[in-house]
């Protein structure tokens, strides 16, 4: 058609046309799966665009109660959970992620994406007023929208602006009721800074609205036992609704809820994303339910590694004068502000064998491109010397 073919023409021109690169096996190039390498045309790449945190998408374990749930329930699950989608791995996850998360309940969505948009739309009223944060993620943007809510939009972190917003908005009616909404990630997904969380909760309890967090970057990764953003910060989960993601630091796929078992009951009554979508396989349900279990119980020496491999990575890169912007955690943003710039270091780093792509609008504002390199558990030592070495020597 002659309408997309202009439009694409333009993105063409303004170096935001963007087309998937198409991964090979890692067996057949001599690469396992727990490295934090990938095969792109035959060739092997250092991989710094995953975020397999903890290195867990291969692990034996995850794949052998993969299979073995594949052979008792086969692959589709042909139909939504309330028809006849729902199986016993669905629900073993959903205690299991509960526990994980010291809630009453939780809830599987199929992505993390589907959980933001589902649980924003059945929380939020078009009476009520929603307040996100600038750098939140594009899922919260659309489950926004979806709700009709009124959006405020508070500048990236800052509470006082956020607290300036809640004081000019009405007095909320309940927060049941969803009249006063907070959203914000706890781990900002480009930028790899942490949301102000202590302040958070508090303005949230002062004005009386519901506060949810997106803790996709955060769980497995942030707390002494990697339950994410609430134990980083030693704050109780109370009312608070906490979204992730299975496909992060457990290495699988889905996403979740975790809260009260009424949150639970009411989102699967109203949240459209859960409702008319075929349910997530169940034996990938299963895989989830080991990989919770591994978080849980056996991930400390993985999560000390991937800090240890985060501080190297960061550190590298600092000393070679690169601004990454307010990092705190793997996510490594290397600023570098246009288009033009950051598709040249990211085809640099393609042509070393280093896989880091540009970020460029409109997953970050204009102006703002960068290289976000995300570092695993997975990465070794000589990984990470690599990427400094050729960062080294790159010339702008
Ligand atoms: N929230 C954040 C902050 C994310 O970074 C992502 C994934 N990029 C999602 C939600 C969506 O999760 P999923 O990939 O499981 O759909």
């Amino acid at each position: 058609m002659r309408e997309f073919d202009e439009e694409l023409k333009g993105l063409k021109e303004k170096g935001l046309f963007r087309k998937p690169v198409y991964r090979g096996p890692a067996i057949r190039s001599g690469i396992s799966h727990g490295d934090a390498k990938i095969s792109i045309n035959g060739h092997v790449f250092i991989n710094f665009s995953s975020n397999n945190y903890l290195g867990l998408s291969g692990h034996p374990r995850i794949l052998k109660a993969c299979a073995g749930a594949l052979r008792l329930y086969g692959l589709g699950s042909g139909a939504s959970r309330l028809l006849s989608g729902s199986c016993i791995p669905h629900k073993k996850l959903e205690e299991r992620i509960a526990r994980f998360k010291n809630t009453e309940a939780a809830l599987v969505f199929n992505t993390g994406y589907t959980a933001n948009t589902g649980i924003i739309q059945a929380l939020s009223k078009p009476e009520g007023t929603v307040f996100s944060d600038e750098l939140n993620h594009a899922s919260i943007v659309d489950g926004i929208k979806l709700s009709k809510a009124k959006i405020k939009i508070y500048r990236h972190r800052d509470v006082n602006h956020l607290e300036s917003l809640l004081k000019k908005s009405s007095p909320s009616k309940g927060r049941s009721a969803g009249q006063k909404f907070i959203i914000t990630d706890t781990v900002f997904s480009m930028d790899g800074d942490i949301a102000p969380l202590k302040d958070i909760v508090f303005l949230s309890r002062k004005f009386n609205a519901m506060l949810m967090i997106d803790d996709a970057h955060g769980t497995g990764v942030l707390g002494k036992t990697g339950r994410g953003g609430l134990e980083h910060f030693g704050i109780n989960a109370g009312e608070i609704i906490q979204m992730g993601t299975l496909s992060k630091a457990f290495g699988c796929f889905g996403g979740f809820v975790a809260g009260s078992g009424s949150l639970v009951s009411f989102l699967i009554n109203r949240a459209r994303s859960f409702i008319y979508s075929t349910s997530l396989p169940p034996a990938l349900a299963e895989a989830c339910i080991r990989a919770v279990d591994i978080v849980d119980s056996g991930s400390p020496g993985l999560r000390k590694r991937l800090w240890k491999n985060r501080q190297r990575l960061y550190q590298g890169i600092r000393n070679l004068g690169y601004d990454t912007l307010d990092s705190e955690t793997p996510i490594i943003p290397v600023f570098v502000g246009g288009t033009k710039k950051a598709l040249k270091i990211g085809s640099y780093l393609y042509r070393k064998k280093i896989f880091a792509p540009a970020i460029r609008p409109p997953t970050v504002p204009e102006g703002k491109c960068r290289i976000r390199f995300s570092v695993t558990a997975a990465h070794t030592d000589e990984d990470i010397d690599s990427v400094l070495e050729s960062l080294k020597k790159y010339r702008v």
